[in-house]
């Protein structure tokens, strides 16, 4: 026998062998035992991720429900939006550059000596909204305005300004008033004691408002204004684009307050619309206002271009809006302005820009085209409206007290146009 029989024949381990060695040393027997420990950590550490991921979407998921579904930028979101970082805002951006991507202006009709009043609304309206978005502010006026005016809100505006002065045949009366009838119904009206009865500016005013401002030249190249006036106050803070909002919603009209006219100040103004829509039928919309404008008309039979029943008198309060100037350079709305005009409601009663608006776009537009801005707290002497929602509250947004409001005390008609627009009462929220 060879020595080479003898040999045992070499064979290389397997790796399951190999494997089964490893496993019984104690030095990685140990290790193994770890596996499911390791396991869990691993396990922990993509959770914690994850959750940690989840959270700004789950932060958005609550503004989103609360906000129903508009696009709501925290100041954050919107620096990121723009790809501008907080510390650079101020560098990159010179300070009258336009930030919102709107056709859109503030207005302001104002006198020179309400400049004091004027800052302080500018002053809100710029914290609370425009600092963010930088539109541009068009200032109009009867009279020139002094340097000291243009030189203050200028200073103030985050965005440009503009000045304009108004054409005199706008703001004066029309040739075929009868001045005499003007003094004698203005002397009436004062006895009884109607607010600016015997004020002829305030009926220019109401007349501007009602069927010029519109057509400034200034505003030509503008799809979009929100009007402010001299001393009103916003509460809250307004993060997100509200002209991007109205176009992106298809909305037309914006408002924040409802209430009632002073009859004596309209006597003629709802048989004058009814006789315009008798001969215009074609501009009153189908789906309609008309039920916030009055209570229990007649039942109108389908397609019936007409409109009945008493005016209640309810109307959107127009110190504030924000809207599109091409409903108001829409036919329809230039008809039935020259219609109300030559009628001399202006003069001879005391017609008020917020009815005739009101009724406009009541009555020539789906309801569905009226917005309730109810998350902007805004306050124009006597009256204040704080949004009503928990959330707006609860983030720090507002400064006004919730129980600021008069949604139920009988003098608005918000539950009127909530119950009209399908909205709820006190949700008060887009
Ligand atoms: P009220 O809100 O109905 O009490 O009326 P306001 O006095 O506030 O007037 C409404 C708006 O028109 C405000 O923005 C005023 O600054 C402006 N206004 C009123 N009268 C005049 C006027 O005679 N000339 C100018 N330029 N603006 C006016
Ligand atoms: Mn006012």
């Amino acid at each position: 026998t060879s020595y080479k029989d003898k040999a045992v024949p070499r064979m290389n381990p397997s790796a399951n062998t190999l494997f089964w060695q490893y496993r019984r040393h104690p030095r990685w027997s140990r290790i193994f035992q770890l596996v499911p420990a390791i396991a869990l950590v691993i396990f922990v550490i993509f959770g914690i991720f994850a959750l940690r991921s989840n959270e700004p979407m789950k932060k958005e998921f609550v503004k989103e429900a609360v906000y129903d579904k508009s696009k709501i930028y925290t100041e954050k979101d919107f620096l990121n939006a723009y790809g501008i970082s907080q510390t650079d805002l101020a560098r990159i951006v010179p300070p009258s550059e336009q930030i919102g991507k709107e056709k859109a202006t503030l207005v302001m009709l104002v006198r020179n000596r309400e400049l004091n009043d004027a800052l302080k609304s500018m002053r809100e309206m710029e914290d609370r909204f425009n600092r963010k978005f930088r539109y541009p502010w068009t200032f109009l006026n009867d009279e020139p305005f002094t340097e000291d005016f243009i030189n203050y809100t200028s200073g103030m505006a985050s965005g440009k300004t503009s000045y304009g002065l108004i054409n005199k045949d706008q703001w004066s009366l029309p040739h075929h008033i009868d001045q005499e009838k003007v003094q004698a119904n203005m002397k009436t009206m004062v006895s009884k004691n109607v607010i600016y009865a015997g004020s002829m500016s305030y009926r220019h005013m109401c007349r501007y408002n009602s069927g010029f401002f519109y057509r400034h030249p200034l505003l030509a190249d503008y799809k979009w204004y929100w009007r402010v006036e001299p001393g009103v106050e916003y509460f809250c803070d307004v993060d997100y684009d509200v002209f991007e909002y109205m176009r992106a919603h298809d909305k037309v009209y914006g408002f924040v307050m409802s209430m009632y006219e002073y009859l004596v100040t309209i006597e003629t103004l709802w048989d004058s619309t009814k006789e315009f829509i008798r001969t215009h039928p074609q501009y009153l919309a189908s789906d309609n206002s008309l039920d916030f404008f009055v209570d229990n008309h007649p039942p109108t039979q389908p397609g019936e271009k007409e409109i009945t029943g008493t005016y209640n008198l309810c109307h959107f309060w127009s110190n504030f809006e924000i809207a599109s100037l091409d409903f108001w350079r829409s036919q329809a709305y230039q008809d039935y302005f020259s219609y109300l005009d030559s009628l001399g409601g202006f003069f001879y009663e005391r017609w008020g820009d917020a009815p005739i608006h009101s009724l406009a776009v009541g009555l020539f537009l789906p309801k569905t085209k009226i917005h309730h801005f109810g998350d902007i707290g805004y306050r124009h002497p006597p009256y204040s409206r704080c949004p009503q929602d928990v959330d707006s509250h609860r983030s720090g947004r507002c400064f006004c007290s919730r129980k600021d409001h008069f949604d139920d005390d009988g003098y608005s008609c918000l539950p009127r146009w909530w119950k009209v627009a399908g909205q709820s009462v006190g949700a008060g929220i887009k």
